[in-house]
């Protein structure tokens, strides 16, 4: 099983870190250990003092493929949810800095949380989703992917020209602007348009 993520996917959020508005998908991967599942507890890691959150959407794919186009990308999942897309700020950073992989601050364990998968048809494949991620039950952001600079389509299609994809292979397609770092004894949830599909504390 195999995690993608798009980095830089929303205009506003590449904006607020200083990047550049991608022309192609930024994609990197995690590791099927960074996954953190149930609704369980996050653990601050002792090797960062600047974790941030990135909440987003993320599509589960239910078919094997590679070299999808684009027109038949809708066809290859079959699920959404909501995760979290953790982020050691300040290992980045420096990884950034010395044009280094970002791994050790992207791929680390637990850094991939996920919510409660929820089938979607056909139908509702074809708008838009509207997201948000409370921190302590304020509002911190807001995500809509009609705003999404690469579609879920393309996503799909851009990545499975290098990697085949597999049944239950994961992809987060980018977060929105307002990532911002968590403390321990922060409680976290997001909802899907009114649905809370994810809830979970830092400890
Ligand atoms: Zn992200």
């Amino acid at each position: 099983m195999k995690i993608f993520c798009v980095g830089r996917n929303y205009a506003e959020h590449a904006k607020e870190l200083l990047n550049d508005v991608p022309t192609e998908p930024v994609i990197f991967m995690k590791p099927q250990t960074a996954l953190l599942t149930d609704h369980k507890a996050f653990y601050y890691p002792n090797f960062s003092t600047d974790i941030h959150y990135e909440c987003e959407l993320v599509l589960r794919i239910c078919k094997n493929g590679k070299a999808i186009s684009e027109k038949f990308a809708s066809s290859y999942y079959d699920a959404i949810t909501l995760g979290i897309d953790f982020t050691a700020r300040d290992l980045q950073q420096k990884q950034k800095e010395k044009g280094l992989p970002w791994e050790i601050a992207k791929a680390f364990d637990m850094s991939a949380v996920l919510g409660t998968w929820k089938t979607i048809t056909n139908e509702e494949k074809k708008s838009s989703f509207q997201f948000q991620l409370y921190k302590n039950n304020q509002q911190v952001q807001h995500g809509d992917t009609k705003d999404l600079l690469f579609s879920f389509e393309k996503i799909i299609a851009y990545v499975s020209q290098y990697f085949t994809l597999n049944m239950g292979d994961i992809i987060y397609t980018g977060t929105p602007k307002g990532v911002g770092p968590v403390a321990i004894g922060d409680k976290l949830h997001a909802n899907l348009f009114d649905e809370e599909l994810l809830r979970f504390e830092v400890k």
